[in-house]
């Protein structure tokens, strides 16, 4: 990789400014505020430990939902320092301000290997318009800044960007944390010259969420599989019809010049040819699907909903993903939130698992297949899983990441 990580520097003794996801989902439970999943903390304990092993000062900073620059409590970070705490085995400070004069005394008061977690950065306005002088604030005295969040890297804030623009003027160093290094080694090295027959699965709702992703990834895949309501709108494209499913009509014809740059490139391009559909309908005023079932055909009925692959499709996607060497996974291949329409993305997310065991590297993009894989007990069984869902796409589709172009190059 070529930007500098936390493996390369020297910490001991140094205040180190880390920028982690901790966008975490909370709930209140009898008026307090519980962390529904901690996996987002769980993955920066490798840098953490590290970091406080060569005795670094760790000053941490995140954000939580959108308070959009107000101070709002069910947002704050103060559970996540507990929770931290626990998960680490130490104890972890807390501030509840991420500037000014209590948040440098919190630091100042930090000895070798101690942890301090700041206040939701985004109680302040400035931090979404990456004003400069707040992120002079922020990075305050560190001597070094860490980006373990990539998460929010494709984000220019002030505790994403504008700390390394601080830190970068006053020659400090700028790394990627250990997460952050596997996410640029895994959806950026891994995937420049993939191992072959490299398999690319898409789903999700919305091919315009995904459409510069298929354009960069037909330059690599041998194969790409299509599930989701995103198919529909390739089913548009091929003159099929599509009932009451989700489509964007005004993207047909991007999808069917995907359909075309594919033919073109030899790449074998998959759409499901059955689907399990759903009446859509209206229960105590509510939208709800009623009786579905299996469409066997490759055009769906007027009066029915497509919402998940169908058997056919989903036996003919696992006997391609069975026989891939690289496979990048991003989105569901249905509403698999809902138990009945799980079935296409469960299969898919097996045959991930099961082409891992026998020798081939997984990619999972993040976002709902994350979900997916979780839900379905085989998260740890694939090579790797990215923790940025928008950040993901963003690298995937090329683009620099600005949290990322600020880190100091090797
Ligand atoms: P994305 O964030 O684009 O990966 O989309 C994920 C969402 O797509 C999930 O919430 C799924 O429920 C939804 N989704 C997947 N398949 C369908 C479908 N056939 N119709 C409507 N929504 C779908």
């Amino acid at each position: 990789m070529a930007k500098l990580t936390v493996n390369d520097i020297d910490l001991k003794g140094k205040r180190v400014l880390t920028r982690v996801d901790y966008n975490v989902p909370m709930a209140e439970q009898d008026g307090a505020m519980v962390i529904n999943d901690d996996t987002r903390i769980r993955a920066t304990l490798p840098t953490l430990k590290l970091m406080i092993e060569n005795g670094a000062k760790v000053i941490l900073t995140a954000h939580l939902g959108r308070p959009k620059g107000k101070r709002v409590p069910s947002m704050s970070l103060r559970p996540v320092a507990d929770k931290l705490a626990g998960l680490i085995g130490k104890p972890v400070a807390f501030c509840d301000q991420c500037v000014g004069q209590a948040a440098e005394d919190a630091a100042a008061k930090l000895e070798e290997g101690g942890l301090l977690l700041l206040e939701n950065v985004r109680y302040h306005a400035e931090e979404e318009a990456n004003d400069a002088t707040f992120a002079q604030q922020l990075a305050c005295d560190a001597d070094v800044f860490v980006n373990d969040a990539f998460g929010a890297a494709h984000r220019a804030h002030a505790s994403t960007a504008g700390v390394a623009d601080v830190l970068n003027a006053r020659a400090g160093q700028c790394v990627a944390g250990l997460l952050m290094e596997r996410e640029l080694q895994f959806l950026g090295d891994e995937l420049k010259s993939p191992e072959s027959p490299f398999v690319v699965i898409l789903g999700g709702a919305k091919v315009s969420d995904k459409i510069k992703v298929i354009d960069r990834l037909l330059d690599k895949a041998d194969t790409i599989l299509i599930g989701g309501a995103m198919a529909y709108t390739f089913k548009l494209a091929k003159g099929l019809t599509v009932g009451k499913s989700l489509v964007e009509r005004d993207k047909v014809t991007i999808a069917r010049d995907a359909l075309d740059k594919a033919a073109e490139r030899n790449v074998q391009f998959l759409i499901p040819t059955d689907n399990i559909v759903a009446v859509p309908t209206e229960i105590d005023g509510k939208f709800a699907f009623g009786e579905h079932r299996t469409n066997d055909s490759e055009n769906i009925p007027d009066d029915v909903e497509g919402v998940d692959i169908g058997p056919k499709s989903a036996a003919r996607f696992c006997e391609v993903i069975a026989g891939a060497k690289t496979i990048l996974w991003n989105g569901p291949m249905g509403i698999f939130e809902d138990a009945r329409f799980a079935g296409g993305t469960f299969a898919v997310a097996k045959a991930v698992c099961e082409a891992t065991a026998n020798g081939a590297k997984s990619m999972i993009g993040g976002g709902d297949s994350v979900k997916a894989l979780n839900k379905a007990g085989l998260g740890d069984q694939v090579t790797f899983m990215s923790t940025g869902g928008g950040a993901s796409l963003e690298f995937l589709e090329g683009k620099e990441l600005p949290g990322v172009a600020a880190l100091t190059d090797k």
